[in-house]
């Protein structure tokens, strides 16, 4: 019988029992029911308890969290293998459901401490000048929201589909109350029972729903967050709910959608790009027996390669076996339930409107292993509609399984125009080596797809493929797929953050934010600051230079010794040519190194290394004869992943002899701490 864990609890119903079928054999394999869950009083723990917890961690502590937990899980999947069979899931399956779920939340640990600041605010973009003065000024930050994340997931992927959500909202400091489908909770509920054994998130930062979500979104308001992915039906039941609506509670949905794949007309018999459209198309409708929110539904081939294209497909499907997952001559397993597979069929018997059979017996199918009557097994079936413009169905009905339809297109508008019919998809992926073809498909796709692969011969071999999101890229889609967006990198993390702007003077901001801002207090240090260890290291202590004539004799030793003979540094009657420059003027990367001449400390010290520039703008040209000097300022500090140093990030401005700003940068250097012990 499976459990919820709720307000740090396992909580194991007594009343409500709905038996889980095993999708191999039909015999139950567990039963579920959230009979005894108090939702009002899980909410409340997440915010009182789960919430406080979270955001009193810095970005880089839950980081560290997140980074141990997948440390814990990864070592543990082969249990979740184990379990997952029954899913109807084979081991190629599992790569994208545990696997794929582990490595997200390596993903966001990693992102977490490159990204994002020691903190708990993220300041985002950059100051905006709202005064002629400088005494006023804006900026935007980014906080937690003080409420739950609730986190609705599909069958099809009970670890991934967890992870991918937790991970971000975690990362952001938000706690989170997940609820997988009820058909694969068996796996979702050892996933969690995992996660509380490890012992790294805070109280009440992970709670667990399983059975249905009860009265969970009447208490829902303006600080929560949903997350639903599945039916489109289910969807807007949820997103109409009235605390939904009246209380704005943010609401991202990934449901239906029909993706395609389309292939260039200049790919011929034979081509690579033909060759990876056929393999890419199989490997869709198989992995996970076409259950991905992400396979291809519908098959976009230019009229003339249709047959090719078709025959291609036909003879690689004839060579799937499908069969019990844990066979290892079995390429598909069984789908995840009967009652999907009698959606499916439904599914296909709709189409035929529209469609006809040319590969694949929906109703009949000959298993390796597994019990042919109990267990949910369907061969893959491949359809086509000959007039896909004039179609709805085909455009319309998600057949979530391992059935896609050719469709045959005449010119690229046409292509566009079919793939656009579908309303809006998670993804489209375009076959071609020609670059005209290239720009009409993508830029025409595009507005309809939260993502859109560009296949070919130079990047097929490392391609992660068309039915992959990726952690750092946008998973998501308009219209049809829900108008969601998840992952993305941070972007996922800043759905759980509100973001705030911040008005104020140049002082107060920067005191608030940890960070200073030009014409924030900026006090000379009594000491130079690269011989002051990181702890000792203020935000705003400053380095005032003294000034250095740069002349001619410079300009053309620079250009001597660099190589650097460009006609506005070395030729008076070109450069003056040039509107830009009044003359021959200093090389930009000379005012760069008289600037580190003028700023540095040359003595061995805690400053370790100089690690690079950011925001580089040569701002003023420098003629021979004036004067350049430096204001370096401490501008941030961040601790690193090892104790032995902290990041320091610079503002640099240096100015000419009339105060002008000829360039400004950041530089990020490398300060030792001193107590190398410590952690941030
Ligand atoms: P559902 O929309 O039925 O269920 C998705 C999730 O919503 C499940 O966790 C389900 O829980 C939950 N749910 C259902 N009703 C409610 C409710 N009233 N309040 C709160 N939660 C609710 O989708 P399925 O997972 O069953 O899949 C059905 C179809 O959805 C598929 O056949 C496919 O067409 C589509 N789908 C699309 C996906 C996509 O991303 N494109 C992904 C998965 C599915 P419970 O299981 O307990 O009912």
């Amino acid at each position: 019988m499976l459990a919820s864990f709720v307000q740090d609890r396992w909580v194991t119903p007594t009343d409500g029992l709905v038996d889980i079928p095993s999708a191999i054999d039909g015999r139950t394999v567990a039963c579920a029911s959230s009979d005894g869950v108090d939702f009002a009083a899980a909410v409340q723990h997440a915010r009182e308890v789960g919430g406080p917890a979270l955001r009193a961690l810095t970005f880089h502590e839950r980081a560290d969290r997140l980074k141990a937990l997948a440390a814990f899980l990864s070592e543990r999947k082969e249990a979740l293998y184990a379990l997952s069979a029954d899913t109807g899931a084979t081991k190629r399956d599992n790569l994208f459901d545990i696997d794929g779920g582990i490595g997200t939340l390596f993903a966001y640990a990693s992102r977490g401490r490159r990204e994002l600041p020691a903190e708990r605010f993220v300041i985002e973009g950059g100051t905006e000048a709202l005064s002629r003065g400088g005494s006023f000024v804006g900026l935007h930050v980014l906080t937690p929201l003080n409420g739950v994340g609730v986190h609705i997931n599909a069958f099809n992927f009970p670890c991934w589909g967890m992870l991918e959500k937790l991970a971000p909202t975690i990362l952001a400091g938000v706690p989170v109350i997940t609820k997988p489908a009820t058909a694969t909770a068996y796996v979702a509920e050892a996933l969690v029972r995992l996660i509380v054994e490890a012992n790294v998130l805070p109280k009440g930062a992970v709670q667990f729903v399983c059975g249905s979500a009860g009265d969970l979104l009447d208490h829902l308001g303006g600080q929560d967050v949903v997350s639903f992915t599945g039916s489109a039906e289910t969807s807007e039941r949820l997103r109409n709910h009235p605390s939904i609506g009246r209380n704005a509670v943010r609401f991202i949905a990934e449901r239906d959608s029909l993706n395609a794949a389309v292939l260039g007309p200049d790919a011929t018999a034979g081509s690579p790009e033909l060759d990876l459209f056929v393999k890419e198309v199989v490997r869709e409708m198989t992995v996970k027996a076409g259950q991905k929110c992400t396979a291809v539904r519908r098959i976009v081939v230019p009229r003339s390669l249709e047959t090719t294209v078709t025959d291609a497909i036909k003879a690689q499907l004839d060579k799937i076996t499908v069969g019990d997952p844990r066979r290892d001559e079995v390429r598909m397993g069984p789908l995840a339930s009967l009652s999907q597979r009698a959606a499916l069929r439904d599914a296909v018997a709709a189409l035929s409107a529209e469609t006809e059979i040319v590969a694949g017996d929906p109703e009949r199918v000959a298993p390796v292993g597994g019990d042919a009557d109990k267990g949910a097994f369907m061969a893959p079936v491949l359809l086509r509609c000959a007039e896909p413009l004039r179609a709805r169905r085909v455009h319309t009905i998600e057949p979530f399984g391992p059935v896609a339809t050719v469709m045959p297109y005449d010119t690229l508008d046409d292509a566009v125009a079919i793939v656009a019919k579908g309303e809006g998809s998670l993804v489209a992926s375009v076959f071609t080596y020609d670059e005209a073809v290239a720009d009409a498909l993508v830029f025409g796709l595009a507005p309809f797809h939260g993502r859109v692969l560009i296949l070919d011969r130079d990047c097929a071999k490392e391609s992660t493929g068309h039915g992959s999101p990726l952690p750092g890229l946008v998973h998501g889609g308009p219209g049809r797929a829900g108008g969601g967006e998840e992952m993305g990198g941070l972007r996922g993390v800043f759905h759980y953050m509100q973001r705030t702007a911040l008005q104020g003077s140049p002082a107060r901001l920067a005191s608030l934010t940890r960070t200073w801002l030009k014409g924030a207090p900026a006090p000379v240090a009594a000491v130079h600051p690269f011989k002051r260890e990181y702890e000792a290291l203020a935000v705003g202590d400053t380095v005032e230079t003294g000034s250095r004539t740069i002349t001619i004799a410079d300009i053309e030793h620079f250009a001597d010794f660099t190589g650097d003979s460009f006609y506005a540094h070395m030729d008076e009657a070109a450069a003056k040519a040039n509107p830009f420059f009044p003359g021959r003027v200093a090389h930009g990367y000379l005012i760069l190194s008289f600037a580190a001449g003028l700023f540095v400390d040359p003595a061995p010290g805690p400053l370790l290394a100089n690690y690079g520039l950011d925001n580089l703008r040569f701002l003023k040209p420098v003629s021979p004869g004036e004067a350049i000097r430096v204001r370096l300022t401490v501008k941030e500090k961040r601790p690193a992943r090892k104790p032995e140093y902290g990041e320091v990030r610079w503002d640099v401005e240096v100015f000419n002899q009339d105060g002008e700003t000829v360039a400004r940068y950041d530089l990020l250097t490398m300060s030792a701490r001193r107590d190398a012990s410590s952690s941030a």
